[in-house]
């Protein structure tokens, strides 16, 4: 008899005390995933996005019925998801101080996923330490026509950029169009002074190759270009955590590369909620070994 194909990688699920209400719901239309599947994933991949996700503050794209139907933005709350999800009180400008959201473990992640989360985002510093950023991102967005090819082009034309200051960086699929550059950063300048860092980095590197960049959001202007979209860097701003599912079609979720092998990746979309054993293994093994992780202050500029 011919042997079984080789089955795809199963992973173990973590057990959570939160209870998943509704798990067949499709949350997914396009491709039949449920409230169930998503839930299951994200205990899955839990051990290694809890050290990127857990105490900072984070905003949840939840949808309750599912993907296709309507999605909100929470950033605020101030007890309806239960104990597991903590709160962390931040000076907002109009000077008020609002409960932001953050999970310790687990359960907290199991909880926002209960509550309807697809997607979790997070801001670039630590519940205990607002003020100070532990990382940059530059989210690289590009226009309808260009292609990944282009994408990943500039990805690495702004690695080099930030090695040229001394500054690691790492790439991260976003699970959508684009890629994020990870730059990790020693909690020290506050946000003015990274959200100052990270404006006149992407104009210069804009300003250097105007055909091919550009560093103001306006629509008109990156006509064929690629916006370094720095903007991720000022306080209250998020970007899509680690191992976060999209709420897009495909259920594909944001996902950790190496430099030497992002050349070879195919699409920001490679991987899905479907690929927790693959996740989970590759960021045990040896390519995405210190992924993430440097200890580096905002350099002069
Ligand atoms: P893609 O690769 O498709 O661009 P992305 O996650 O980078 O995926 P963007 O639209 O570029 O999506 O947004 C970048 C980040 O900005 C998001 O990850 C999110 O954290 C934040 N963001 C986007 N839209 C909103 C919104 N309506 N409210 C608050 N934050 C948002
Ligand atoms: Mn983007
Ligand atoms: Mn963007």
């Amino acid at each position: 008899t011919p042997e079984a194909a080789p089955a795809r990688g199963k992973a173990e699920v973590p057990t959570s005390s939160i209870k998943i209400t509704n798990p067949d719901r499709v949350i997914f239309p396009e491709d039949g995933a449920t409230k169930g599947d998503l839930a299951t994933y994200i205990a899955q991949v839990s051990p290694i996005m809890l050290p990127w996700v857990a105490n900072r503050p984070i905003s949840l794209v939840r949808c309750p019925q599912g993907r296709a139907k309507q999605c909100f933005f929470q950033k605020h709350d101030a007890g309806s998801f239960g104990d597991h999800v903590d709160h962390v009180d931040i000076r907002e400008k109009d000077g008020s101080t609002q409960p932001y959201l953050y999970v310790r473990d687990l359960d907290g992640l199991m909880a926002c996923v209960q509550m309807g989360t697809i997607e979790f985002h997070g801001w670039g510093s630590r519940a205990e330490d607002v003020e100070r950023p532990d990382r940059l991102v530059f989210d690289l967005d590009p226009d309808e026509g260009l292609d990944w090819k282009d994408v990943q082009r500039a990805a690495e034309d702004l690695k080099r950029h930030l090695a040229d200051m001394g500054l690691a960086s790492f790439p991260m699929l976003s699970g959508g169009k684009g890629v994020h550059v990870v730059v990790p950063l020693t909690p020290q300048a506050e946000w003015p002074a990274v959200k100052s860092f990270a404006d006149r980095f992407a104009r210069a590197v804009a300003a250097a190759e105007p055909e091919r960049f550009t560093a103001t959001m306006s629509k008109a202007k990156r006509v064929g270009r690629i916006f370094i979209d720095w903007l991720r860097n000022q306080r209250g701003a998020t970007a899509v955590m680690p191992y976060s599912a999209r709420a897009r079609p495909g259920a594909h979720v944001a996902a950790p590369v190496s430099w030497a092998e992002f050349g070879d990746i195919e699409t920001p979309k490679r991987f899905s909620i479907h690929d927790a054993a693959e996740l989970i293994e590759r960021a045990n093994g040896r390519g995405l070994a210190g992924w993430g992780i440097a200890d580096q202050p905002l350099p002069d500029l």
